[in-house]
């Protein structure tokens, strides 16, 4: 399939413009990504209809908690990403193009649909597992068809995109979670491979579509843990997302090349009672039986929504979404 967003170069060369990587590809070369090929001077995507995984996973495990509770998303993942993080815990898929991983299922679009439309607890497909963005066309075809099927889009990216390409999906995906991975340009530079301007440019253009938006900080001890540079990233948050938008800060523990020890829950609790002071919804991941799982009003301190890990046992909202002691809305589509 070929791509949208490249120019085509001198002696087949080619320039992908999806992400701000900027690839220049040579013929029978891939970018950075590993899926997007140059074939004799033209920009394919290898992974088009092209699945490593499918399964139906509760909506809070996106981690999506203000976005339709309790209910399913179907959820898609495919092979490639435009980031090299250390600790990722999907690196089979990531870090793999088409020939790494033959295995792949074969998806037609009405076939998602009809899989998504299966499950009564399902409220649409969701992108995620590996770094959607690098797949984008099968993921901008599938989320044109998902909305005119009456279902919702998910995507759970590390928003690392170029601004046209991310305007042209906001127009599909109802729902986004994005990845802060540091509030530092050297982080981003040294541990992912990116640059965070361009990411906080992606957060503001999905908020400014009004798109609901949720964001997941993974700590990582003794590359994103300075409390001051955590401090600059709320109050960015703040300022240009507002106070209401859920934070997950999520605990890390080893992975591929990265064997150092887990994230100590002291810490994890430091930075959600930090963030908890500013930022209206703070929840913790990957951390069992921790005190910032629930929704919590944050006009009169009532639990709204407890959680059990994914799970929702019970909630304390009226049906159009207020707090049933005091009457305030919560962020919560
Ligand atoms: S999407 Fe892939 S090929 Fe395109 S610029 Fe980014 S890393 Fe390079
Ligand atoms: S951005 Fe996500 S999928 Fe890509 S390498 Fe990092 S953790 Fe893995």
């Amino acid at each position: 399939m070929e791509t949208k967003y490249y120019t085509k170069l001198e002696n087949r060369k080619v320039q992908c413009h999806l992400c701000p990587h900027e690839c220049k590809i040579t013929a029978g070369k891939s970018g950075i990504c590993k899926v997007r090929s140059n074939l004799d001077g033209v920009l394919h995507l290898d992974v088009y209809g092209s699945l490593s995984a499918t399964h139906f996973d509760p909506i809070e495990k996106k981690p999506l908690y203000h976005f339709h509770p309790g209910k399913e998303i179907f959820s898609l993942g495919s092979l490639g990403c435009n980031f090299k993080c250390p600790c990722c815990q999907n690196y089979h898929i990531s870090q793999s193009g088409i020939k790494d991983f033959p295995r792949l299922l074969k998806l037609t679009i009405p076939e998602i649909i009809r899989h998504a439309k299966s499950n009564p607890l399902n409220i649409g497909v969701a992108y995620t597992y590996n770094e959607p963005f690098v797949w984008y066309e099968y993921m901008f075809d599938t989320s044109q068809e998902i909305k005119k099927a009456g279902l919702y889009n998910v995507a759970v990216s590390n928003g690392y995109i170029n601004k046209k390409p991310l305007e042209e999906l906001t127009l599909y995906i109802d729902a986004f979670n994005i990845d802060i991975k540091g509030f530092d340009d050297g982080i981003y530079r040294s541990f992912a491979g990116g640059k965070l301007s361009n990411i906080l440019d992606s957060l503001q253009i999905i908020k400014g579509r009004n798109c609901h938006l949720e964001i997941t900080f993974l700590v990582v001890p003794e590359i994103n843990d300075d409390i001051g540079q955590f401090r600059q990233m709320i109050r960015w948050i703040v300022k240009n997302l507002g106070s209401d938008v859920p934070l997950h800060i999520s605990r890390y523990f080893p992975n591929y090349k990265m064997h150092k020890q887990a994230t100590s829950s002291g810490s994890i609790r430091n930075m959600a009672r930090l963030a908890s002071e500013f930022m209206s919804y703070v929840y913790v991941g990957n951390m069992t039986g921790n005190e910032f799982q629930d929704t919590v009003c944050p006009k009169c301190q009532q639990i709204t929504i407890i959680r059990d890990g994914y799970y929702i046992g019970s909630d304390n909202l009226t049906t159009d979404g207020k707090c049933q002691s005091c009457g305030h809305k919560i962020a919560i589509v």
